[in-house]
């Protein structure tokens, strides 16, 4: 098969680490004979540089017509100072809203080769694991088009206080709760709902859905917890979330924490389904790794690659269909941290442990590609 793949690198760290991953895809492909012919675009800093804006109308045209959009990240200081309207993290909001993927998939697990990277302590991670394993297992599902980020906003006229709106439907809290239950489904069917259902009206209704959705998977045990409460059973007992179903903004913050107690912020992917059905008939998504474009770090060759190269492989998943090739890049990546290759983020207390090897994120590209290599 031939599929056309949107490519937004973006700013900072983003090229850096999306050319490790196409060069994931190209292996699969040359393997596999399918091919990803990539079609390469601008958001974010790099297109308000070139063309005044964040998301030139032509580039969310161009996506729309691909099969899905693997995008690195998009930001930096430079542009900070730009009216909220013109910021490159406006192109996230426009892609996401654009192209209908209301639903953030971001599976966050502690895999036994980053245990020394996670700041827990060993017993707080077995105390809540049922196998008594120091790991953990989970998916946050992010609702990602509605709530704070596109709710209605604004200022006094003179400017001394602001205003941010959290709207929700129910048709926008049921669809992602669905979702939230299918993924479950397919897990180990525990879904827990976090929300502010003490202050926040909108929370409520979220509560009056999940009550409705609930009902049409009986398998499914649903829990509730209020978001600081979630924010610490997060770290207190991490292997007790199977699926955690949210708002946008909720989803935002707790997934940043679930990364860095799975290693780093550098190892998310993400999976962002929703939308109408690409021309292929698959699921059209947005893969991108959880992280931003990382300024302090761009253009060192320091970063980790390696959640863009997962994103890459949920791209596979989902919107090729072609599981046993998503399963083989998740292998060789979890083979290059078996062979002791780490980026600095993920290396032992941040310097090299005795069987740990720093390398680049050129480098680690190279080494997933190699042992894919012999897989394929
Ligand atoms: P960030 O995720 O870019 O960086 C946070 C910290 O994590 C930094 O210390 C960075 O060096 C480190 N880090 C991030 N990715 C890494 C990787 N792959 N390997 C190693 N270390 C990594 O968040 P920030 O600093 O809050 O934001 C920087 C810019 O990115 C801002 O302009 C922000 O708006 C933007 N941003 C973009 C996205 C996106 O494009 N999806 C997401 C978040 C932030």
């Amino acid at each position: 098969m031939t599929y056309s793949i949107a490519l937004i690198p973006g700013d900072g760290i983003g090229p850096e680490v999306i050319t490790p991953a196409t060069e994931v895809l190209d292996t699969i492909g040359d393997a596999s004979g399918h091919v990803f012919n990539y079609v390469e675009l601008e958001a974010g800093g790099c297109a308000i540089d070139r063309t005044g804006e964040p998301l030139p109308k032509e580039t969310l045209e161009a996506v729309k017509q691909c099969d899905a959009l693997l995008l690195g990240a998009v930001g930096g200081p430079q542009w900070e100072t730009l009216p909220g309207h013109l910021r490159p993290e406006r192109a996230l909001l426009g892609l996401r809203s654009g192209l209908g993927v209301f639903a953030n998939l971001r599976p966050a697990k502690l895999l036994p080769q980053l245990r020394s990277a996670c700041p827990l302590k060993d017993d707080v991670l077995v105390s809540s694991n049922s196998e008594g394993k120091a790991e953990f297992d989970l998916l946050i599902v992010r609702e990602l088009t509605g709530g704070l980020y596109f709710g209605e906003r604004g200022r006094s006229a003179d400017h001394r206080a602001a205003f941010d709106t959290e709207t929700y439907t129910w048709d926008e809290i049921e669809r992602t709760l669905r979702m939230g239950c299918e993924a479950a489904m397919g897990r180990r069917k525990k879904l827990c709902i976090v929300d502010k259902a003490n202050v926040l009206e909108s929370s409520r209704l979220w509560r009056e859905v999940a009550a409705v959705v609930s009902k049409a998977y009986p398998d499914i045990e649903t829990s509730f917890l209020y978001v600081d409460n979630a924010a610490m059973q997060l770290v207190r007992a991490p292997g007790q979330f199977d699926v955690i179903a949210t708002s946008n903004l909720f989803g935002d913050i707790l997934s940043d924490e679930a990364s860095a107690l799975a290693g780093s912020i550098g190892m998310l992917p993400s999976a962002s389904l929703g939308g109408p059905l690409a021309k292929n008939g698959r699921p059209m998504g947005m893969y991108e790794p959880i992280h931003g474009s990382a300024p302090d770090i761009a253009g060192k060759n320091i970063a980790n690659p390696l959640g863009a190269i997962l994103s890459a492989a949920l791209m596979l998943r989902y919107s090729c269909g072609l599981e046993k090739e998503a399963r083989a890049v998740e292998d060789a990546v979890s083979a290059a941290l078996d062979a002791g290759l780490r980026t600095r983020d993920i290396a032992a207390k941040g310097r090299t442990a005795a069987n740990e090897t720093i390398v680049g994120a050129r480098e680690m590209g190279e080494a997933v590609i190699a042992l894919l290599e012999k897989t394929l």
